[in-house]
């Protein structure tokens, strides 16, 4: 027992508006939605970051993501973000992996992402770090 208020969710001790469930995953109602029908699809059992998880259980869980996207498509909207938080820098708040499926309506404020023009010696460095990944 632990805890981790998904945990809680899926163990049905604390109240949540499922939209779905199978053997694997959960997926309930964002309590703070971006739009309405925005969905948290989280698998069972208890893993921090999908890197954790075992390679079956992910590939089940992922799945379950896909069953989701297509209940979103078909009853609410073809366009969506589906977002991963990772680590508290990157918004993560809850240390139990969720998918956020976010329908998007056209009002939604969200992802506004400041870029720059990679340049060629950003490109080879970090190609570099990455090699042999
Ligand atoms: P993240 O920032 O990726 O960790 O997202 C956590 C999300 O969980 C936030 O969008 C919260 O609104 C949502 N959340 C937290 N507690 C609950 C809860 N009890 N039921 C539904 N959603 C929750
Ligand atoms: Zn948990």
């Amino acid at each position: 027992m632990n805890d981790c208020i998904f945990c809680k969710i899926i163990r049905k001790e604390v109240p949540a508006y499922i939209v779905y469930e199978d053997e694997h995953s959960v997926a309930f109602l964002d309590i703070n939605p971006i739009s309405l029908g925005h969905i948290l699809v989280v698998p069972k059992k208890h893993y921090e970051r999908i890197t954790d998880m075992p390679e079956d259980y992910l590939k089940e869980f992922m799945a379950s993501v896909q069953k989701v996207a297509k209940i979103i498509e078909t009853k609410l909207s073809r366009d969506y973000n589906i977002v991963v938080n990772h680590g508290s820098k990157a918004g993560q708040i809850i240390n139990h992996v969720h998918f956020h499926i976010i329908p998007r309506y056209g009002q939604e404020q969200l992802f506004i992402w400041t870029t720059h023009k990679l340049t060629e010696e950003e490109a080879e460095k970090i190609l570099d770090t990455l090699k042999g990944v």
